[in-house]
């Protein structure tokens, strides 16, 4: 077996942060040297050492950081993945054109992903959507996405990631955003027209799906020539 993937987790203290942390200790082929948030989290697996945010500098080596923070949080780990020369995954949402062509420019020196959902299920949903739009020119879309109450960007990531799609089939979809209670995360893509309906709809459970993608993806990434990846690029 080659040498386990040295993984850096961004936002460590957040849901998806440790829902990374749980799952990466159950792969022999990933191992987590450094978790960092702005508070120091309750309990870390043995061998992983906290780093504050604000003082990313003094990270251990590292080949992958994955980032799942907030949009504030993003410019740091992107500048320190640059100058490390290590690869970066990051499924932050709600990052603006500046970040996004920073993300860009960092890609000519060391491989990125970036993905509003690492989720397989939404990689088909999003296919399906752009395949629909093409036969249903006329139809009204409407693209209405649920998650919970702490979620701070609407659209979502992934909500605005299938209007792409759609806009791409010929539709020119409109936006609905609800949050409430503990919902992980619902993406309603309808097609309307006089007398018909077609609803394609995306349930997330459990967040765990998208941790375990992220996984994956860091895995795969690991050792890949700069460049911006995309999910589908890495799946095997
Ligand atoms: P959360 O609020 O539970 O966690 C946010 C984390 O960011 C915390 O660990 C916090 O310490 C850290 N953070 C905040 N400000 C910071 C700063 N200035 N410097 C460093 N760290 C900082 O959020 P979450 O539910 O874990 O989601 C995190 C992000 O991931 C959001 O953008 C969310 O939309 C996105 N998300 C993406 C996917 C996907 O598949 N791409 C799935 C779920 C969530």
């Amino acid at each position: 077996m080659t040498d386990p993937t040295r993984l850096l987790i961004h936002g460590a203290t957040g849901r998806m942060g440790q829902a990374l942390l749980r799952l990466a200790a159950e792969r022999d082929d990933l191992r987590v040297v450094a978790a960092a948030s702005r508070r120091e989290p309750e309990a870390l697996p043995a061998g992983v050492q906290w780093l504050p945010a604000s003082d990313l500098d003094r990270a251990p080596a590292f080949d992958v950081a994955i980032d799942f923070s907030l949009p504030e949080a993003f410019d740091g780990v992107l500048a320190l993945c640059a100058a490390r020369g290590a690869a970066l995954v990051s499924g932050t949402t709600g990052l603006d054109e500046a970040q996004r062509a920073a993300l860009d420019a960092t890609a000519g020196h060391v491989p990125v992903v970036w993905a509003a959902n690492f989720s397989l299920g939404v990689a088909v949903l999003a296919d399906l959507v752009e395949r629909a739009a093409r036969a249903l020119r006329d139809w009204d879309c409407d693209i209405v996405e649920s998650h919970h109450v702490h979620k701070k960007d609407a659209p979502s990531g992934t909500a605005l990631a299938l209007g792409a799609r759609a806009e791409a089939g010929g539709a020119s979809p409109r936006f609905a955003s609800l949050r409430a209670g503990d919902i992980v995360g619902e993406h309603l893509v309808q097609f309307a027209t006089a007398g018909e309906r077609i609803e394609l709809v995306h349930r997330a459970t459990s967040r765990d799906i998208f941790a375990r993608g992220a996984l994956h993806v860091a895995r795969r990434l690991h050792g890949r020539a700069p460049g911006a990846y995309r999910v589908a690029d890495l799946l095997d």
